[in-house]
């Protein structure tokens, strides 16, 4: 645990009680602040039981005097569609606000770093995807170098509960925009920007409100190195505006749809082919084509920018090369179930949105495709362009039938379940197809969260074509 540091004696209130709050009231409790735990729901209230906080209703009269500061859970709105209730009067109350984040950047380094040889490190992966892939990739890569390397954030652990770094330890954030919108203290030593595509945009008062939130995590702390994906206008936007010139060794660019030339530092992959630039020339070069861990050009994308984030830190190529061989992905993401009789099975039940589903779309041939579930605004207009290698679609759950009626001449099938569509699959699969969950769509219709989505293909597919791994 990470005690935080500056509160001792004071009064902090924590609001939500999952896994981030409960590790915030902790550390805070060790560094010996007194903790106002609050959460609406019941299983808030049982897990601060479990932990042995008692519940303050902060929103009765007069709960935040002599408060100093409101931790807020990251999905708790605090700010539009409109504040939650109770950041609302912490407002009215003159009560800053900040989350497990921020209370981590300004406790992390402690007097013991003056005794370290090399001071511990933070790398932070923001962008709209590929943060989970390229952080644990990061992680896995410094692990493989023999560094003592911790991963948290967004992914796994809560970021105040990992153990204090060592000499020379580097702590890996997967950070999403809800979390980088609030944290008052955001000071990486490397930040990366994978990309960026519309998504919570109610949650950010559009897409404006949705890069700026990503966007402090670069202008707030003053990084040492950036890495940022410039296939969009604003990654291209903030490398320029991190930069003071074109051969600017700070930034970092990564690009798998342009060839990065100038004096500057960049790390592309075209066609599956990671190549390294600096002042002009290349110094480096990976083929990424046969990892099967790492298929098709989103995750060439993330493959880039952990070697740039790492190569910033002084790893070697080689070293690079043979940790992104060793990658197995991740579940839910590109994940490869089974393959049997020629036909692949694919679990990308993390494709939650239509630029996720659009990157599954381009990395496979020939594709029978499962999607739906609960729909985001538009439906999967946006994935018109990339329906060409799909053979047939299986349709599920609550926006079937609208899909449907976006998919023009593609043959497709409303199913009621993900079992019946993966029956159907498997019956009309030929050697050679791949079956690929990439719902375009959130699961809450039929599942509690994506993972649950996942695993269900998994045991249906384990059913079907009897293989797996
Ligand atoms: P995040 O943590 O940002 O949600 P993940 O690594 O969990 O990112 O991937 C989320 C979804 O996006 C998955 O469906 C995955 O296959 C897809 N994806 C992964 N990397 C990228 C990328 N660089 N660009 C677009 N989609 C990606």
């Amino acid at each position: 645990m990470i005690p935080v540091q500056g509160f001792s004696g004071q009064k902090v209130a924590v609001l939500g009680l999952g896994r981030s709050g409960l590790a915030a009231a902790r550390a805070l409790e060790s560094g010996g602040a007194e903790v106002l735990a609050w959460d609406d729901s019941e299983t808030g209230h049982d897990a601060a039981d479990r932990e042995g906080f008692t519940p303050v209703d902060l929103s009765r009269a007069g709960a935040f005097d002599g408060v100093a500061s409101l931790i807020v859970s990251p999905g708790i709105p605090h700010l539009y569609p409109a504040p939650n209730k109770i950041v609302a009067l912490a407002e009215e109350a003159g009560v800053p606000l900040d989350n497990d984040i921020g209370l981590f950047f300004r406790s992390l380094a402690t007097n013991d770093w003056n005794r370290f040889d090399t001071s511990p490190r933070v790398i932070a992966v923001t962008g709209s995807n590929g943060k989970s892939t390229t952080a644990a990739l990061i992680h896995h890569i410094l692990e493989e170098a023999g560094k003592d390397s911790q991963l948290a954030g967004n992914i796994g652990r809560g970021v105040l509960d990992i153990d204090p770094p060592g000499d020379g330890g580097v702590v890996v954030l997967e950070l999403s925009s809800y979390q980088t919108e609030l944290a008052r203290s955001l000071t990486p030593d490397i930040a990366v920007f994978t990309n960026l595509s519309p998504d919570h945009l109610d949650r950010h008062g559009g897409l404006g409100g949705y890069f700026a939130a990503k966007r402090r995590l670069f202008s707030e702390g003053g990084p040492d190195r950036v890495v940022i994906g410039v296939d969009e206008a604003e990654g291209r936007f903030l490398a320029g505006q991190m930069a003071e010139g074109a051969g600017d060794d700070r930034v970092i660019r990564v690009s798998v749809d342009r060839k990065l030339g100038g004096p500057g530092w960049s790390v592309a992959a075209k066609k599956g082919f990671l190549a390294e630039r600096r002042k002009g020339k290349q110094v480096a070069s990976v083929d990424l084509r046969a990892i099967a861990g790492l298929p098709g050009a989103h995750n060439h994308q993330n493959a880039c920018a952990a070697y740039a984030a790492v190569r910033a830190l002084g790893i070697a190529p080689k070293v690079i090369e043979g940790a992104l061989r060793s990658f197995a992905g991740l579940p839910h993401r590109s994940q490869i179930v089974a393959v049997k009789d020629g036909v692949t099975w694919v679990n990308d039940s993390k494709a939650t949105n239509v630029d996720s589903a659009a990157k599954a779309l381009q990395a496979f041939k020939r594709i029978r495709w499962i999607a739906g579930g609960l729909g985001k605004e538009g439906g999967i207009a946006g994935l018109v362009p990339h329906l060409g290698s799909v053979a047939k679609a299986y349709l599920i759950g609550h926006s079937a039938r609208e899909f449907a009626l976006q998919m023009g001449d593609v043959p497709h099938e409303v199913f009621a379940t993900l079992a019946e569509a993966v029956a159907s699959a498997a019956e009309e699969a030929e050697a050679g197809d791949t079956v690929l969950l990439a719902p375009a769509a959130a699961s809450f219709d039929q599942y509690p969260d994506f993972e649950k989505r996942g695993e269900d293909f998994i045991a249906q597919v384990a059913q079907v074509a009897k293989v797996t791994g």
